[in-house]
């Protein structure tokens, strides 16, 4: 058996991964609010002793760690270069996380680990030439070319959700202007719901936010559409074709056997793939919708020994 750790910036989940690639068992712990790296080191240490506790298996029989961190990583020191918000500045993780728990320690970017999991063991699984595109706050990338995960030069490969689909577009988090991830990420289609909902408060999608106490989620416009909602429906098709153009650019770039899709409003399944599907038109690459959801990060980081 094996831990995979999946850190994310607000929260860190951990899961026990057993030889037919299952999460056996999992818990999570929030991280928002950890003012240095030994506080959020501490967190996820704690966070893997609640595992253990919680699974009731013994150190002994746990062959070894991985863990998927967002942001900058160095696979080969193990080390986490920087992180967005979370308080790392070149922390050496998995050194850490070995000096604590006595087994070797693999570490990786976090859409990478999503990857890697889908490929050993979810939708992915047998191909060769693999892309996942991680839907959120951002969008993130992992590729897998000819069974390997594609690191580049200072593991900086992937960063699909930064690839220019509008040069008069937004200002992007990174600085340049008009990234896919400012108009097609989960925080953009809410965003653009947002706008709408203020625009026409008298709709199907109006109603839906009410229900939900004023709060727009990336459910909100998924509900609202199986409703028959005509806004939601116009908001949708642009969100699809503005998807839909960035997924061209890493088919055409990479012609994978698959791109497979995570993050939240994945879980939407074909409501979100099937019409994609249509706007890309005739393509050898399948589309799909992660089939590991949640424990993609987990599976894939556990079998991180497998590269
Ligand atoms: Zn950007």
């Amino acid at each position: 058996m094996r831990i995979g750790i999946d850190l994310g910036g607000t929260s860190v989940a951990v899961g026990l991964v057993d030889d037919n690639y299952s999460v056996l068992c999992r818990t999570s712990q929030r991280t928002a609010g950890c003012k240095d790296e030994k506080e959020l080191m501490d967190r996820i240490i704690s966070c893997i002793y609640d595992l253990i506790k919680k699974s009731g298996v013994s150190t002994d029989d746990i062959e070894s760690i991985g863990i998927g961190c967002p942001g900058s990583t160095n696979v080969e020191q193990g080390l986490v270069v920087r992180s967005g918000n979370l308080p790392f500045k070149n922390t050496r993780v998995a050194k850490i996380l070995s000096d604590e728990f006595g087994k070797k320690v693999y570490l990786d970017n976090d859409a990478n680990c999503a990857a890697w999991g889908e490929y050993n063991a979810g939708i992915a699984k047998g191909l060769d030439n693999v892309v996942m595109v991680t839907l959120g706050t951002g969008i993130g990338g992992g590729i897998i070319i000819n069974g390997r995960i594609l690191h580049g030069k200072e593991n900086h490969a992937g960063e699909i959700g930064h690839v220019v689909i509008d040069i008069n577009g937004k200002r992007c988090a990174c600085g340049r202007i008009g990234c896919w991830e400012t108009v097609a990420s989960t925080r953009a289609l809410i965003e653009r719901v947002r706008a709408e909902a203020e625009h026409v408060p008298f709709s199907v999608l109006g109603n839906v936010i009410s229900e939900n106490n004023g709060v727009i989620d990336g459910r909100s416009l998924f509900i609202a559409l199986k409703r028959g909602c005509k806004v939601s429906k116009s908001i949708f098709a642009e969100y699809i074709e503005l998807l839909g153009v960035g997924v061209m650019n890493v088919i055409e770039v990479l012609r994978p056997d698959m791109v497979v899709f995570g993050g939240g409003i994945s879980k939407e399944g074909d409501t979100l793939i099937a019409p994609l599907r249509e706007n890309i038109g005739e393509t050898p690459t399948r589309l799909e919708a992660s089939s590991l959801n949640d424990n993609a990060g987990i599976i894939g980081a556990a079998l991180l020994h497998l590269i």
